[in-house]
């Protein structure tokens, strides 16, 4: 990798300072290459001694600033295309359980009846579902955040690009996070629906498992993204950034249980009990324990809030769908109906364990292992 450096008389010395010690060979991402660089292993010795030259870009000690300025939007970025992943691999086993025969309906006796689409096995709908919601959860908060930088970008009013820019600082770990862990989970759930086609390279889906693999390690990986939510982004400013988050859940609310739908009033409801519990929680942790017990659990407090999160999102694209007709429209209600079913139900054993302040892996000797 050719690097000019000037010297301390300002001439250009072109022997190289940073060299590739050669390639790392990844699982997936195979598109493309990931390099491993030295800097210093080269001949040029600035200062008498081995080493590369480096640069300060701005102001000395803002580096860190800068750095989460940029990341901020390639999180949401990496969310976006765990999502993407997530969702191919969703429309492909889609494809699959819709032409693959295999088996009868439970109910169905006569064993020289037509065999069964996969589709119309309860399990690979659970599989199929599971996977949607995960999936169009995932694009929504994306593109709500990116709604949100575009925004905080063109607010007129000072008032409302703060309340962007809090909600932004607040749901970019988990616009990062969730949709890394959980468009995953539904690469995962794409091979299974495959069976074992799916474990094959005749198809498609092991491809995006591994290459979405990634993302729940890049650009901070997932026990770094808890560490920002519980660490920073829920106390920075007095709670300002969760307080926002908080109002603006809680208008979804209160707009759902308007609107003279039972179920929409009956998710909401649910979604408010355990927003209640998740800033009960928060105050708990923070509450004078130490930061070592409180910061321990910090994944399952981002896992648990990113649940919470999701639902809100998937009930505001119940909202949206609501009262009107076709297959689109029923689809996001039985994809919130998924969600709010199976899936919410899950963060209550997180705050519980949240809520108990649980001492085990910091106390865990490492000799133990
Ligand atoms: C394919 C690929 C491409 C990449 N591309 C780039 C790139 O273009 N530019 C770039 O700068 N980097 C790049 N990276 C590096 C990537 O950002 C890092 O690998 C990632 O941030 C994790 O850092 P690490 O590998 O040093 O892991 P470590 O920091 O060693 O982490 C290992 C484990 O320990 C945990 N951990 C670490 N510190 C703490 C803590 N304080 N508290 C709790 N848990 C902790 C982590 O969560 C993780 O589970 C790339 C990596 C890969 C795999």
């Amino acid at each position: 990798m050719p690097k000019h450096t000037v010297n301390d008389a300002g001439e250009i010395d072109e022997r190289n300072d940073v060299t590739l010690a050669g390639l790392n060979h990844k699982m997936g991402f195979r598109g493309s290459t990931n390099t491993a660089l030295n800097f210093g292993d080269g001949p040029h010795t600035p200062g008498g001694a081995p080493g590369a030259i480096g640069y300060l870009v701005g102001e000395q000690h803002k580096g860190l600033f800068y750095m989460f300025h940029m990341m901020n939007e390639a999180r949401i970025g990496v969310g976006l295309i765990a999502t993407a992943l997530g969702y191919t691999g969703y429309l492909q086993s889609l494809e699959y359980a819709r032409g693959r025969l295999q088996g009868r309906t439970a109910s169905a006796k006569d064993p020289s009846s037509p065999q069964a689409a996969i589709i119309d096995h309860a399990d690979v709908r659970r599989m199929l579902i599971a996977q949607k919601s995960y999936a169009e959860g995932a694009l929504a908060l994306g593109l709500y955040c990116s709604d949100l930088v575009d925004r905080q970008d063109t607010a007129v009013d000072d008032a409302e690009r703060e309340r962007f820019r809090l909600l932004l600082d607040v749901l970019t770990p988990i616009a990062k996070s969730w949709p890394s862990q959980w468009c995953l989970a539904a690469n995962d759930l794409a091979i299974q629906v495959h069976g074992g086609a799916g474990y094959t390279r005749d198809y498609n889906v092991e491809q995006l498992y591994r290459d979405n693999r990634l993302n729940m390690i890049h650009e901070g990986t997932h026990g770094i993204q808890g560490l920002d939510l519980l660490g920073r982004k829920v106390v920075m400013e007095n709670g300002a950034a969760l307080d926002a988050l908080t109002e603006t859940v809680r208008a979804s609310l209160e707009r759902a249980k308007s609107v003279g739908d039972e179920s929409l009033a009956a998710f909401a409801a649910e979604i408010g009990v355990r927003l209640d519990r998740v800033l009960e929680v928060t105050r708990t942790i923070w509450d004078g324990t130490s930061p070592d017990v409180a910061l321990a659990n910090a994944s399952i407090y981002l896992e648990a809030v990113g649940h919470l999160v999701l639902a809100w999102i998937w009930l505001e694209q119940s909202l949206a769908a609501l009262g009107k007709e076709g297959s689109f429209y029923e689809g996001k209600h039985v994809a919130a109906a998924y969600f709010r079913r199976y899936e919410l139900p899950k963060i209550d054993a997180q705050l519980d364990l949240l809520a108990s302040l649980d001492r085990l892996t910091v106390d865990l000797d490492p000799a133990w292992f």
